[in-house]
């Protein structure tokens, strides 16, 4: 995303005269402990973003962050987008994990427990059981879909 220079709009810098600043701002927003640097968001991104799962933040709906993004996080074959019994373990042992926020690699599918906790699409914990269920379940998952029910960046 490309921002305007707001140094350009005639009105903005007369406004600027009339407050008598001819000093520039030095804007701080930007704080690295709750927000992702720029190379962080290209790495989770890429899907190569790599923490320990201690450092996985565990939002109010259940869902995964890391600082100011909700993540997937791959562990044993599947991904994983809230904190299901198996990613308590692993953030509880302080794993190294690796974490995206686009589609995951075709090989890994996502975690039926972290749906039906999110009670996702009509996931529960009964119909997991059963794997014509699953199976459906897994096949049609997009995480794009999942996104516009749980955007993940930026979260405010
Ligand atoms: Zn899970």
């Amino acid at each position: 995303m490309k921002l305007d220079d707001v140094l350009l709009y005639p009105a903005l810098n007369e406004l600027r005269q009339q407050m008598g600043t001819d000093q520039l701002g030095d804007f701080r927003l930007f704080d690295p402990q709750k927000m992702l640097n720029y190379s962080e968001r290209e790495s989770l991104e890429q899907a190569q973003l790599r923490l320990s799962a201690a450092d996985l933040k565990v939002l109010k709906d259940k869902t995964l962050a890391y600082k100011n993004s909700r993540l997937w996080v791959e562990h044993d074959d599947k991904f994983h987008l809230a904190y299901c019994e198996q990613m308590q373990g692993v953030r509880h042992r302080q794993k190294n994990v690796r974490c995206g926020s686009e589609q995951p690699p075709e090989e890994l599918e996502v975690c039926l427990q972290c749906l039906s906790l999110l009670h996702y699409e009509g996931v529960d914990a009964r119909r997991i059981r059963r794997n014509e269920f699953t199976d459906q379940v897994q096949e049609r998952f997009e995480l794009d879909a999942f996104q516009r029910q749980f955007p993940f960046y930026p979260l405010l």
